[in-house]
């Protein structure tokens, strides 16, 4: 929005329309989940543009596809698994969705993105029949030694077919932040059409637009995200595959979430929720069918950046020590965004013993197990996933014996 396009560089990703509207524009980035060994540090590593636009017909703020998800996917260092609170959310969805559905041994449950098992493995944990998509390899791998029967292969409208002529369909068909990682929306949103059964219901849970504008959670923008979603433009997209949302739920999760109830449009059975109509409302009143709502994001991330380089410029200055917790994708946005290197981070840990050992793409920032923090005493540790602020916070606590304390850089630079 800052500026005019130069060379108008796509069309829209589900209506078409060529897109010449920047939403925010965070110059270069390596993939975000490509962590280096150390034999790679010195190789050339390639940069992709995190530029955001936004449509001005069906408003959907998107990325364009620099990076194909065969490029991303295949070989995915993010496991489910490695969050408590992530897993505690995964296992009251299925309580709450089994009683609301009255999901039997009758039923199958479909999860497309099913990562490591995390959620399918509360329903099989009550007889439900489930089938997991997961075009991760070694991702799915995990769940199938956990006996859930996984297929590796991208979900679109040829899966579904093909799944449809094993006579596979879906009572619930759910997916949990993957409908904004699907460059082709039509296709995916097609899919599901296909492998609904007539009665059938879909949730989505994805990241809130206004909410990521609102709360200036630019470093949730990476090149797997090719969608940010209001509730607006996602209605648009489900309506053109005959497809209406009827119950919305926003959760705290991811900074802020909506869960998406979804049935096929003629569904005489599932009137249309007021949730849904208060939530049209309050996104109409905050702009979100408006050009000029989206205007103003990027000189936002720029002064958020400015404050948190001067934070750690004036620690660094003071001779604190400083480390990172957290290796998610969002945490190199911003590291990359901001231009944090060693110079001003001393190294991350992880829970996850993927990245033990290895390097953050672009900053080159090394990742240790957590016992890191204990063995160092930081001055301070930079909370990287500060969607998980509190149980981080919580698990860290002993950080307080040596005076060390905490900074949480989104929405705004604080010091706990
Ligand atoms: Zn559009």
């Amino acid at each position: 929005m800052n500026r005019p396009t130069q060379n108008v560089a796509g069309h829209c990703r589900f209506c078409g329309k060529a897109l010449e509207h920047t939403f925010v524009d965070l110059g270069m980035s390596p993939l975000c989940e490509s962590f280096l060994a150390i034999d790679q540090l010195n190789r050339m590593e390639p940069f992709y543009p995190l530029h955001v636009f936004v449509c001005d017909a069906c408003f959907l703020v998107q990325l364009l596809e620099y990076v194909t998800p065969d490029h991303i996917f295949t070989e995915y260092a993010y496991f489910s698994s490695y969050s408590n609170s992530w897993l505690q959310h995964a296992k009251n969805y299925a309580e709450m969705i089994t009683s609301r559905l009255g999901l039997t041994r009758d039923s199958l449950v479909v999860e497309l993105a099913s990562n490591d098992g995390y959620l399918l493995q509360n329903f099989v944990a009550k007889g439900i029949p489930v089938l997991g998509i997961e075009p991760a390899k070694n991702v799915a791998q995990v769940a199938i030694q956990k006996g859930i029967p996984s297929v590796t292969e991208f979900f679109g409208e040829k899966l579904a077919r093909d799944l449809l002529h094993k006579g596979q369909n879906a009572d619930l068909l759910l997916g949990n932040n993957v409908l904004a990682h699907v460059p082709d929306i039509n296709d995916f949103v097609g899919g599901m059409k296909i492998l609904l059964k007539t009665r059938g219901v879909i949730t989505l849970e994805f990241p809130h637009l206004p909410r990521l504008i609102e709360r200036n959670q630019y470093d949730t923008i990476y090149h797997e995200h090719f969608s940010y979603l209001s509730l607006f433009a996602t209605e648009k997209v489900f309506a053109a595959h005959g497809l209406r949302i009827f119950d919305v739920e926003e959760l705290p999760t991811h900074g802020g979430s909506l869960r998406i109830y979804a049935c096929h449009s003629d569904d005489p059975d599932r009137p249309v929720d007021t949730r849904v109509h208060g939530l049209r409302v309050r996104e109409e009143q905050e702009g979100v069918g408006r050009l000029e709502y989206y205007r103003g994001f990027g000189e936002k991330v720029m002064a958020t950046k400015r404050d948190l380089l001067e934070f750690l410029i004036r620690a660094k200055r003071d001779g604190k020590r400083i480390a990172g917790y957290g290796a998610p994708g969002k945490g190199n946005t911003l590291l990359n965004y901001c231009g944090i290197r060693g110079d001003l981070l001393d190294y991350t840990v992880d829970r996850n013993p993927y990245k033990h050992g290895k390097f953050l793409p672009g900053t080159h920032i090394p990742v240790f197990p957590t016992e890191r923090i204990q063995e160092t005493r930081p001055d301070y540790v930079l909370v990287l996933p500060w969607n998980l602020r509190d149980e981080i916070i919580s698990q860290l606590g002993y950080i307080r014996e040596w005076g060390g304390r905490f900074v949480i850089p989104i929405p705004a630079v604080e010091v706990v």
